[in-house]
């Protein structure tokens, strides 16, 4: 399979390694003039004040408004494009059958919205964004939120969650949106930490045809924090009916106010440095930590990265799949596709549901050019009949990103072989909220590479150095991947509140200029950058440290293998032993001794042939699920956990809390 650019010709005259150098070393030139891509309602008049590192300054001086950049601003070209096309496979024709309120409560929210058998569709203009988010921002104003408070957004993926976001930041307000699949404990924590004066949320949340009771998860999560949120605004979607409480605000009535006043509310005009938002990291691997975002680097930042990374033009159709809960979903579902004047796509529904054809019956549908997901998504629909894939029109899609986890090379080569474009794996954090490691197709630069990340992005120092030196390694060696500070715009600022942790998470090896991004990586002779998991996941075999993530990569090369996760246990002999759970794509394989026996044998042999023999799996089960994030990632020191007998710790990131019981089953079967 060709997974070259051929497809994909430059358009970009410049030269990519030019950049790189010129925002390494001038920062001040480099971002002076990517500065020039947004509205500044007052220049900037330093671009980066570092005379207190690790803590930077972007654009100190600089008024602007995250809002006004993504949506005021298209008005006079693009007013009657779409802004967001919202697509739920949720709200289908046996919902609306069961709960005749739905359709009763978009008219009431005056939302056009159209209704097909097995999905529902409406198509937002940059207008009627614009109309929405003021009356929000009113409401909000109304109800005593303003400037530098804190609004907590515990919404499924519906656009009043989009106009939420977009109001908060029209008035000055910081968001926190937290995954709705979290519990009220997790809701809880979250609004204990950022103080919020007010939740914004729903009666309730479809996932697969399921009822998920926001409503009460809310009421419970008020009920455990200390702090209490002075409103919980209620957008009511008629799903299910629930018990107003004292603080709960009707939004609809509310809304309807604003709309008949035709509210339109100034933006207000942010400092460059103060907070846009919070956002909590995912949790792999402890307690979720509250990235703070500034405004005006963070917008400079996106939109950057939508020329230069992800090509994306004014007009053409992005999709980042994912929860606005995540950090792709904030700058890629929300505010990058906004500030360049692109249609986003927002779906709320499953991959595999109604079924799994609906990614690329929403792709030919509008024509989106330009994907992101995390390789999860995709492992997922790759143990599917393929013809899903192949009965939709996809011509319209120019390339693929995805990010979050390892991309294994099987599922970018069965990815890349259906849509013949190129599969990018790009690599960032929560932390950065836009890409460290990339490949930039737009560019006449280094080849694209299958199995690697690429390159550090402009405005990256990035290295990989010795763990205990310090120096940076030769290529070909492992070390920690750390990026010299400052980082660049729109990375965080600080831990909300908590400018130790900040340090001590971050900054705390080598000279404190550091920062370290917690990963092993190495830099290949040709200068691409691999990721070799995360430091937290290294295992200790006979004095010889392994990465479980080394180990799963070999693995998946084994083509019956759909998914798999490696831990460590304790062993008195070795210190430390590696044991397999792999997901299989045809699991009737290991129904009987002999069947299990063989594909057991061949993962062994795949491991040392590529890593040697220590590396082999000391034993290999094969649970029906493994346990994951929300986010999709592998919850590695849970299964370490079980495996040990000992108890799991915090789980409340836990997605299925079944594949506990199904790690725990396979574990009780050998
Ligand atoms: P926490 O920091 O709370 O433990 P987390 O690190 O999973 O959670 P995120 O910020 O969502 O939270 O994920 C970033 C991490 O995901 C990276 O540090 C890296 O370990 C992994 N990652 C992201 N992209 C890639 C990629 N392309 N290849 C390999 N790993 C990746
Ligand atoms: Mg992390």
């Amino acid at each position: 399979m060709n997974h070259s650019n051929s497809n994909y010709t430059a358009t970009s005259t410049e030269s990519f390694s030019d950049l790189h150098n010129s925002s390494i070393n001038s920062p001040n030139d480099f971002w002076a003039k990517q500065a020039e891509r947004i509205y500044w309602h007052k220049k900037p008049e330093q671009i980066l004040d570092d005379s207190k590192l690790p803590f930077a300054k972007w654009f100190v001086g600089g008024k602007t408004n995250l809002c006004y950049n993504c949506v005021d601003r298209h008005l006079e070209t693009r007013a009657e494009q779409d802004a967001f096309v919202w697509v739920s496979s949720e709200i289908n024709q046996e919902l609306l059958d069961n709960h005749p309120g739905v359709a009763e409560a978009f008219k009431a929210l005056d939302n056009h919205v159209e209704f097909y058998t097995d999905y529902a569709k409406r198509r937002l203009t940059y207008n009627r964004l614009y109309k929405e988010v003021n009356y929000l921002a009113d409401v909000l104003q109304r109800l005593g939120v303003g400037k530098g408070d804190r609004v907590v957004i515990y919404m499924p993926m519906i656009l009043e969650a989009a106009y939420a976001m977009l109001a908060c930041a029209r008035i000055g307000a910081i968001h926190s949106v937290v995954f709705g699949g979290f519990a009220a404990h997790n809701l809880a924590v979250r609004i204990d930490d950022s103080e919020a004066k007010m939740v914004i949320t729903v009666d309730a949340g479809l996932r697969g045809g399921k009822i998920i009771n926001y409503k009460n998860l809310v009421n419970q999560g008020v009920e455990q924090a200390k702090h209490k949120p002075e409103k919980v605004l209620v957008v009511d979607r008629g799903i299910l009916p629930f018990e107003p409480q004292e603080r709960d605000i009707d939004f609809a009535t509310e809304r309807r106010i604003s709309c008949d006043n035709r509210a339109v509310v100034e933006p207000v005009w942010l400092e460059s440095n103060e907070p846009s938002y919070l956002l909590y990291t995912s949790g792999t691997t402890g307690t979720p930590k509250g990235v703070q975002r500034d405004t005006g680097g963070y917008a400079v930042a996106l939109a950057t990265t939508m020329d230069y990374i992800y090509d994306g033009n004014p007009g053409e159709t992005f999709w980042a799949i994912s929860d606005i809960g995540w950090a792709v979903g904030h700058s890629y579902t929300i505010y990058a596709p906004l500030l360049t004047g692109l249609t986003s796509i927002m779906y709320e529904g499953l991959p595999h549901n109604p079924n799994p054809g609906i990614w690329w019956r929403i792709v030919e549908a509008n024509k989106v050019n330009i994907l992101f997901t995390a390789p999860t998504g995709v492992r997922m629909l790759k143990k599917q009949d393929e013809t899903w894939l192949t009965r939709y029109d996809t011509s319209s899609v120019k390339s693929f990103f995805l990010a979050g986890e390892p991309l294994d090379e099987p599922t970018g080569e069965w990815l890349s072989g259906h849509l013949g474009v190129p599969i990018i794996d790009h690599y960032w954090q929560t932390e950065t909220g836009w890409p460290i490691l990339s490949h930039v197709p737009k560019f006449n630069y280094k080849e694209h590479r299958p199995g690697t990340p690429g390159y550090p992005m402009y405005g990256y120092d990035a290295k990989v150095l010795h763990e205990e030196t310090g120096e940076p390694c030769q290529p070909g060696e492992k070390g920690l991947l750390a990026i010299a500070a400052p980082l660049p715009p729109g990375c965080l600022t600080t831990v909300w509140r908590n400018d130790e942790r900040f340090i001590k998470s971050y900054y705390n090896l080598f000279d404190g200029k550091q920062y370290s991004s917690s990963d092993y990586a190495m830099i290949d002779e040709d200068g691409y950058y691999h990721i070799l998991g995360r430091t937290d996941d290294v295992i200790n075999v006979a004095g010889h440290r392994l990465g479980t993530q080394e180990i799963e990569a070999a693995i998946s090369e084994h083509p019956e293998v759909a998914e798999v996760g490696v831990v460590g246990i304790k062993d008195e002999l070795k210190g430390e032993l590696p044991i397999a759970f792999c997901i299989l794509r045809d699991p009737s394989i290991i129904e009987d001794t002999e069947g299990r026996f063989r594909v057991e044998q061949q993962i062994i042999g795949v491991v040392a042939k590529s890593l040697g023999a220590l590396a082999r799996p000391a034993a290999i089960y094969f649970p029906k699920a493994l346990p994951k994030t929300r986010s999709g990632k592998i919850l590695r020191r849970a299964i370490r956990a079980l495996a040990e007998g000992k108890d799991t710790g915090d789980m409340s990131t836990l997605e299925d809390p079944t594949a506990i019981d199904a790690v725990k089953a396979a574990l009780d079967s050998y």
